[in-house]
């Protein structure tokens, strides 16, 4: 074997550019003795080595062992190419619009490097709210265009300093190519602004922290967008936000410093402190200890709250000096999207904040934060925003035509897939109007232009009326592109098949709120035999009838009303469950008549319907002020020391077969009127929930085989009632429960997309 110089190029995919893929690439040759070059290519990254075959083999094997601490490396392809009589080992600057990146990174948080450097006082960039390296600092919503270079990003009016510009071309450096790499001689700075939006003198975080600190609301410009930040701490201070931004009952996440104060507020598990410090920064909900400190408007309904740590230096900064917890809730009015651009914050805030921290930086693109939260002692992302997008999510079998899936309608949630990789949206919100819409279309249009993916197919709900489905079909009509419609559970189930790998058939328990059905009618309680183009309904709830429609779904009381009717033949046990008692007789009354006539009471499936029963029942709640909150409430008042379990029954004669809940909701009223507490209402009723879904599988898989099992739809958010059934289950079956993907309608657009691909290439 000849010991002359040889020559190899190594391809490498997954998410490696603007990590510092390259740096570690040009560091590793050089400890190898290699020459050459590397470079940004379309699909990756590329490295042309030249050197002894020992030395190849040295830097392939040292790049096989894994990248730099943010990236993602998928593959690494290698072939032998003519020796080259090459000098040195280069970096190569990114060629232009041909070589556009295909691998944004997401937002990474500021890294323990970076932090350590602004808090240090003999540092050039002490008290720096905008330190960041190739490890850490904004990315996708700061990029204009691809290729990602500086240039591209909103840090291009912003000319490096010497300083700067020295770590950015050292490939010896920590900043080596960082594209937002900055410090205060030359970078973006914060300013203040007044309610009125009229300039203020004064160092913005002394000013902002002492505003805090004295019950002020102070909007903070952060990495996606604004923020709405108050002392977590005072009562008075969360009120006044609550009031200002129309938010009655919500939740608000609250910023602590670091994880020693996070342990301080809630009770938290290993895997809960590991989610709150992962890079992608997650809000996290966990629960709260009695006597916190925190002020109990944060999370008035009950003792669930979200906490998240600082990821930015600016956080960080913020934080420290206002010396408490901050409320750092988005920056918008109620339910409209979080805004992002400097004008539109200072007009659409304007009545909610007193003061103004922002910075000439620009967001490009709005990113939320993300929240979570560990169930069956695994992180499941509830929303999937920033620190998680672009990060693609790797499908085994690859998407025949390039596709975009345009979601459900609550918080939607795009994808668009080709090859391998299928990516999915930032979250845009509930798309029920125009704003939200247009935002929607930009950041799809956005998408298709970084990824450089032209859709030749189109996936979106069964439900016409949702707007997805109308931009979807627009959209067929003007680019001429085919659409397939994907029935909502099948999308729920084929979301966490894919994101498992599993090939299917699985048995996939389906359980949220609504979503039409094949049939015109609401499901949501469905037990699928699924595959990724097509599905059998093997079981469902029994039916209740929404009387009023929509209005069921707001006034819980209702439901109870109707589903004690049945439950008691007509003749539920004359006592006084407080939902129902607050209510006029005469409006029970005309709820009965709806029901009985069949007029204005279309029948619901949706196993999230029993939880606003039995929550009605057990908790008093008769009326529902957002999407899940009695349900939520049902599930924190859970009492895990408690014993028992309702009845069920499976009516087998039906088809599909149907869990009828009359024997549940019988028990459960009984319990209630016995005074037994809700904490132990509410655990007999999971319990119940729980071995109903494993009955029906077990049920199934006798005729099926013991297929795996997959147990997705916004239900499953619920970490007692995932964790009651995978006991159920253990032993018995594989479960498998979403991770990354949410099991909610924000993940819908991942099943729609190989559900639509699977369908069209049949
Ligand atoms: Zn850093
Ligand atoms: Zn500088
Ligand atoms: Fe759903």
């Amino acid at each position: 074997m000849s010991s002359g110089p040889r020559g190899r190029r190594l391809e490498i995919r997954g998410t490696v550019q603007g990590v510092g893929m390259r740096p570690f690439v040009w560091r590793a040759a050089r400890d190898c003795g290699v020459a050459g070059r590397v470079r940004n290519h379309a699909a990756g990254v590329t490295v042309e080595a030249f050197g002894t075959a020992a030395s190849l083999d040295a830097l392939e094997a040292r790049l096989r062992a894994g990248g730099p601490p943010s990236a993602r490396i998928t593959s690494i392809g290698a072939e032998e190419i003519p020796a080259e009589d090459a000098a040195a080992f280069t970096i190569e600057e990114s060629a232009g619009a041909d070589e556009r990146r295909v691998s944004i990174p997401p937002d990474l948080s500021t890294c323990p490097a970076c932090l350590a450097e602004v808090l240090d006082p003999s540092d050039r960039r002490h008290g720096y709210a905008f330190t960041n390296c190739t490890g850490c600092g904004p990315r996708f919503t700061i990029v204009r265009d691809v290729p990602y270079d500086r240039a591209t990003t909103t840090m291009a009016p912003f000319p490096m300093c010497p300083d700067c510009a020295r770590e950015y071309r050292d490939p010896a450096d920590r900043r080596f190519h960082a594209e937002p790499v900055a410090c205060p001689a030359c970078g973006p700075r914060l300013a203040l602004r007044g309610a009125d939006g009229a300039a203020m003198a004064g160092d913005p975080i002394a000013v902002a922290a002492a505003a805090l600190a004295g019950g002020r609301i102070v909007a903070v410009k952060g990495i996606g967008g604004y923020h709405l930040a108050c002392d977590a701490t005072s009562p008075a201070a969360v009120a006044l936000l609550r009031e200002r931004k129309r938010r009655e009952a919500k939740p608000l996440a609250v910023m602590v410093r670091d994880l020693d104060e996070a342990g301080r507020l809630a009770f938290l598990s290993d895997a809960e402190r590991e989610l709150l410090a992962s890079p992608e920064r997650p809000v996290v909900l966990v629960r709260r200890r009695d006597g916190s400190g925190l002020a109990p408007e944060v999370a008035p309904d009950g003792p669930i709250v979200g906490i998240l740590l600082p990821y930015s230096p600016l956080h960080h900064l913020l934080l420290a000096a206002a010396g408490r917890p901050l409320v750092m809730t988005s920056g918008n009015l109620s339910e409209e999207p979080i805004a992002f651009r400097d004008d539109d914050a200072l007009r659409r805030l304007a009545g909610i904040a007193d003061l103004f921290l922002l910075h000439d930086r620009e967001i490009e693109a709005r990113a939320d934060d993300s929240v979570a939260r560990v169930v069956a002692g695994r992180p499941l992302v509830m929303r999937r925003a920033r620190g998680f997008v672009p990060t693609p999510v790797l499908v085994r079998r690859p998407f025949p035509l390039p596709v975009l899936a345009c979601g459900a309608h609550l918080k939607n949630v795009f994808c668009l897939a080709a090859r391998g990789e299928a990516t999915l949206g930032p979250h845009v919100g509930d798309l029920d109007d125009l704003e939200t819409l247009r935002s929607f279309e930009a950041s799809v249009a956005r998408l298709e232009r970084f990824l450089r993916i032209r859709p030749e197919l189109l996936a979106h709900d069964l439900h016409p009326g949702y707007l997805s489905t109308r931009y979807a079909r627009e959209r067929s009509l003007r680019d001429g592109i085919p659409t397939v419609a994907v029935q909502h559970h099948h999308a729920h189930a084929a979301a966490a098949m894919a994101e498992h790998a599993l090939e299917g058939p699985v048995l996939a328990l389906t359980w949220d709120g609504t979503g039409l059905g094949s049939d015109g009618a609401s499901w949501g309680g469905e037990l699928l035999l699924a595959r990724y183009d097509g599905f059998e309904r093997l079981a469902t709830f029994r039916p209740i009838p929404l009387a009023g429609g929509e209005r069921a779904i707001r006034e819980p009381w209702r439901l109870a009303q109707v589903a004690l009717d049945q439950a008691f033949d007509g003749d539920p046990p004359a006592g006084a469950f407080p939902a129902l008692v607050a209510v006029p007789e005469a409006d029970r009354e005309v709820v009965r008549r709806m029901v009985a006539v069949g007029v204005n009471a279309p029948v619901a499936h949706g196993a999230g319907r029993l939880f606003d029963v039995v929550g009605a029942l057990a908790l008093g709640r008769g009326v529902s002020r957002f999407e899940g909150q009695v349900a939520m409430a049902l599930e924190a008042a859970s009492d895990g020391g408690a014993d028992g379990r309702y009845p069920f029954a499976i009516d087998v004669a039906s088809t599909p077969w149907q869990l009828d809940w009359r024997p549940l909701v019988r028990a459960a009223a009984e319990d209630v009127l016995r005074g037994v507490p809700a904490g132990t209402v509410s655990m007999r009723f999971h319990r119940a929930l729980a071995a109903a879904g494993a009955e029906l599988v077990r049920m199934a898989a006798g005729r099926h085989g013991r297929l795996p099992v997959v147990a997705t739809g916004g239900v499953f958010q619920n970490a007692r009632l995932a964790g009651l059934l995978v006991e159920e289950m253990a032993g018995r079956f594989e479960v498998y429960i979403p991770g990354r993907v949410p099991p909610g309608d924000g993940g819908i657009a991942l099943g729609q997309a190989v559900v639509a691909s699977a369908i069209a290439a049949s």
